[in-house]
């Protein structure tokens, strides 16, 4: 038996709740290649640059936009994880 035709490539899509990640300028490449996706069920922001690959998370709060967590990731970038020189 010869099944004539393509193959169909079912894709199931599941939407979830997600609202389209923000773009931001990256503190680390400096491309505005920074995705940042919230993700209200976790209170978690997801920050991830499509350049440099800098990846991160920040909490928010319900209030909160993808703005807000652009900044907590800018300031943890700066200055978050101070290191001692030497
Ligand atoms: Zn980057």
């Amino acid at each position: 038996m010869i099944i004539v035709g393509g193959r169909k490539r079912k894709k199931t899509v599941r939407r979830m709740k997600k609202s389209i990640p923000k773009i931001f300028p990256c503190p680390n490449c400096g491309e505005k290649t920074l995705a940042i996706e919230i993700d209200r069920e976790s209170g978690v922001a997801e920050v991830k640059c499509g350049k440099c690959n800098i990846n991160d998370q920040v909490t928010i709060s319900s209030v909160e936009q993808a703005v807000d967590a652009y900044g907590k990731f800018v300031d943890k970038y700066y200055g978050g994880d101070k290191n001692a020189t030497g």
